[in-house]
């Protein structure tokens, strides 16, 4: 860079511009300070200014992570009530240390709606994502419609290449709650082939296995092959508490208000 007769924070910050450090950018001047009220060295100085920009720089990925999961809100394991699910928390805790990505396992997270099942997979995704590892949520409805459209665009290659391959943790949430043809079903099963033992997924659904068939086209052959391909390396959680929501909505009609879960007599 030229000499001009810029100040010197200002030529600071163009060079950190050029070698795209925004955190240093930002806090150098204040770092400064810091180093010389705490009588460090010049060596000091530098390692808090890389120090400080690695930490942001952790802090965007993870951000962006974030972002790029799609979850439809944030929820998290300290906002889960243990108390109130049958869930094995031991079993959630040993799943939050993430190993079961790195083992490429599954799981699957089967009950009747409204016990946590979206919840939990979110908050172990959300885990994922501030490992910074990439995680990708959505519904199962959505999925097959993207992979349709895909298909008829003949972008099916590009879609798995681009969105199913890259994701280490693939969650699919509600399946069972629309019924596939059999191209539906086909499209499925690719999907499953292809994270086998190479990338997790997380699948909830309010079906037990025995009803897998009935939602895959009523193809024994190919229920069985994606099962025994999502089932063979997995954690099963099976909840079977009452409704969360119908909990909580008891509470609140306690006293003097319209329940609307209260049995019409
Ligand atoms: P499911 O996916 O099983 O139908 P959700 O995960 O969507 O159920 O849960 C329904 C609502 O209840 C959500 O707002 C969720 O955060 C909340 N919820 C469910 N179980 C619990 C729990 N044990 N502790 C705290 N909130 C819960
Ligand atoms: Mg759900």
């Amino acid at each position: 860079m030229p000499q001009t007769d810029k100040s010197i924070n200002e030529q600071i910050q163009e060079y950190a511009t050029i070698f795209k450090l925004p955190a240093i950018k930002e806090s150098f001047a204040s770092i400064a300070q810091e180093t010389v009220h705490n009588n460090l060295s010049y060596s000091q100085f530098l390692l808090k200014l890389f120090e400080y920009e690695y930490q942001k720089k952790i802090e965007r990925s993870r951000e962006t992570t974030l972002k790029m999961a799609g979850f439809p809100k944030v929820k998290t394991l300290e906002m889960f009530d243990f108390k109130a699910s049958s869930v094995d928390r031991n079993l959630i805790n040993e799943l939050s240390t993430l190993r079961f990505i790195e083992n490429a396992q599954n799981i699957l997270l089967i009950g009747p709606s409204g016990v946590g099942k979206t919840h939990l997979a979110i908050a172990l995704g959300y885990l994922a994502t501030q490992a910074r590892i990439k995680t990708k949520f959505i519904t199962a409805a959505v999925l097959l419609l993207q992979l349709e459209i895909a298909q008829q665009t003949n972008r099916l290659q590009h879609y798995f290449k681009k969105v199913i391959n890259p994701t280490k943790l693939l969650i699919i949430d509600e399946f069972g709650y629309i019924k596939l043809n059999e191209n539906q079903a086909n499209l499925f099963f690719q999907v499953i082939n292809k994270r086998y033992e190479i990338g997790s997924i997380i699948i909830t659904s309010n079906l037990s296995f025995t009803k897998f068939k009935e939602v895959l086209n009523n193809d024994e052959a190919l229920t069985t092959a994606i099962l025994d391909r999502l089932v063979h390396h997995s954690h099963i959680l099976n909840i079977q508490s009452e409704s969360y929501r119908l909990k909580q909505k008891r509470r609140e009609c306690k006293y003097n208000c319209v329940n609307p879960y209260k049995k019409i007599r």
